[in-house]
């Protein structure tokens, strides 16, 4: 039996996903900029999806530019609106605990002199992976022309205040762009409701294609694009269109939206199912992040006193596959960027899992899991130097 809890990473495309983009591989072929009958087929392709994509986020359909993916629409939000920006000096603030395609684009905006503040994130147990927008308050400056908030963190799965930093943003006149690549299709998004200028999502993260994803641009928001060419993406991101992707990332956002509600509490039960079954089985168990603000389908627990790598690895022996951390990051012998913010320290969050589940979840894979696991842990902690009892004594309840 081989189980899948890594649908943070990815997740497979649902079958009516694929049948939907097949046709746009062979006979509907053509280029959506072409002004023939093909190319107004693959055309009204396009625009169906985006049609689908805005209903999904509560946006209307010409404020949707289509990506590569997640990472290029971070990029084009950040780089495009602080590009946009008239300011002589500039200054983003990012949280601690953001994304790489968001860090990275903000380290990069340093480098090209734009001051970057990092705001620190929670570490106690009531608010542990979450941001203070107060902290995002104090922040602000006169030269600020972005923030970069994310909504669903990665790896814990922490909800991020961005209602509240939306109105913040909105009070000092700052735009405001929300990764929101780990919650499209885990929660309800209403880009009205959160306040946000700019918002990213990514279809391989809800049962669509790898290689494409969406930028919410709010109507009336300038962004400078990031590449030149041809007039696509109404001169915001050239290039012939990716029909099959694109077709992918509509039928998939139409999916996500119609199962939402059904997915995310069967989701929740399930985790929390294997949550409550492992902190009772395997002594020395610790959540991490926020309980109660968090995706429903995310799962980060230290297991004290056992490598995360080695356990990884032994547990994919096992048939069951999930994370150390970011997918990117996997393999790097560098704790994790959020679990170190998030007040572990490098030893724990060197000894911490990621489970997420996704649609595909059955209840008879997360009790193999259950049954799996206990016994895995306590043979890795048997091998590993540091033994768990000594730790558990003064560990509070999480
Ligand atoms: N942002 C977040 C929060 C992510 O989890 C990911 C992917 O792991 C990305 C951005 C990058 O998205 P993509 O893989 O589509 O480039």
């Amino acid at each position: 039996m081989r189980i899948y809890l890594d649908y943070n990473a990815t997740t497979p495309v649902d079958p009516a996903v694929l049948a939907a983009m097949l046709p746009y591989f062979s006979e509907n072929f053509g280029n959506a900029g072409s002004v023939h009958s093909a190319g107004q087929r693959a055309r009204a392709a396009v625009d169906a999806a985006r049609e689908s994509v805005a209903a999904l986020i509560g946006a209307v359909p010409n404020e949707i530019v289509f990506t590569s993916g997640g990472t290029e629409a971070d990029n084009l939000g950040i780089f495009g609106a602080v590009a946009a920006s008239q300011k002589s000096r500039k200054h983003v603030i990012t949280t601690a605990i953001d994304h790489h395609a968001v860090l990275h684009s903000c380290e990069e905006l340093a480098r090209q002199g734009v001051d970057v503040t990092f705001v620190p994130v929670g570490r106690g147990p009531a608010s542990q992976g979450i941001v203070d927008p107060e902290d995002i308050r104090r922040a602000l400056r006169p030269e600020t022309v972005l923030i970069t908030v994310m909504h669903a963190n990665n790896e814990l799965g922490t909800i991020q205040p961005i209602e509240e930093i939306g109105r913040i943003a909105a009070e000092a006149g700052v735009r405001f762009h929300c990764d929101a690549v780990q919650s499209a299709g885990k929660v309800p998004l209403d880009v009205k409701s959160l306040g946000v200028d700019l918002l990213s999502i990514s279809a391989h993260k809800f049962c669509g294609p790898k290689g494409v994803g969406a930028l919410f641009v709010r109507s009336g928001t300038r962004i400078v694009p990031r590449a030149w060419g041809g007039h696509a993406e109404r001169d915001r991101r050239p290039g012939t269109e990716n029909v099959p992707g694109i077709v992918g990332i509509g039928k998939a956002a139409e999916l996500a939206r119609l199962k939402l509600t059904e997915d995310a509490s069967r989701i929740r039960a399930l985790r929390d199912r294997l949550e409550a079954s492992l902190l009772e089985r395997v002594p020395s168990v610790r959540v991490n992040g926020d309980r109660t603000r968090r995706v429903p389908n995310t799962s980060n627990l230290t297991f004290v006193g056992a490598g995360g790598e080695a356990l990884l690895i032994a547990l994919d022996l096992q048939g069951v596959a999930c994370s150390t951390g970011a997918a990117c990051s996997s393999g790097s012998t560098e704790p994790s960027h959020v679990l170190t913010a998030s007040g572990l320290s490098r030893e724990d969050a060197r000894s911490s899992l990621r489970f997420s589940l996704g649609r595909p979840t059955t209840a008879e894979e997360v009790d193999h899991a259950i049954s799996v696991i206990p016994a895995v842990v306590e043979r890795i902690r048997a091998l590993s130097p540091r033994t768990a009892p000594s730790s558990t004594a003064a560990m509070p309840a999480r």
